[in-house]
């Protein structure tokens, strides 16, 4: 999709500092609010800290990224915004698609969700580790 399109569709306006963030985090696909403020500082000197934080806060609140807790405790932002589930390998994370699983866990989970709840998101993480013999 088109960034302005992008943009549009979240209500935001397009600004240089805007872009800038969006662009980097289309580029790594996964990162903490570290990786975009370092690639952010190369490009971009005079974007502040703290307009990072505010940029991430309001791509956060428009649903435009996502972020989870990854095994180190740590936030990671997602550019993937649509329900899907993460392989945390010694490399980084990878992508996994599976509208079956959603499903699954939709059927199975609904009768024990409290009274005057609803399925909100699933967020499923599995890790990896290097084979060792
Ligand atoms: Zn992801």
């Amino acid at each position: 999709m088109e960034i302005r399109e992008t943009f549009k569709n979240i209500g935001l306006k397009i600004t240089p500092q805007r872009r800038a963030i969006y662009e980097v985090l289309c580029e790594l696909k996964h990162c903490s609010i570290d990786d975009v403020i370092s690639r952010i500082r190369d490009s971009h000197p005079d974007v502040t800290i703290s307009t990072v934080y505010r940029i991430m806060d309001s791509f956060y609140e428009s649903g435009l990224i996502t972020k989870f807790i990854n095994p180190q405790g740590k936030t990671i932002f997602d550019i993937t915004s649509r329900d899907h589930y993460h392989i945390h390998t010694a490399n980084g994370y990878l992508d996994i698609d599976d509208k079956q699983l959603s499903e699954l866990i939709r059927r199975r989970i609904s009768s024990k969700i409290p009274e005057g709840e609803e399925l909100d998101k699933i967020s499923i993480q599995i890790t990896t580790k290097p084979i060792t013999e």
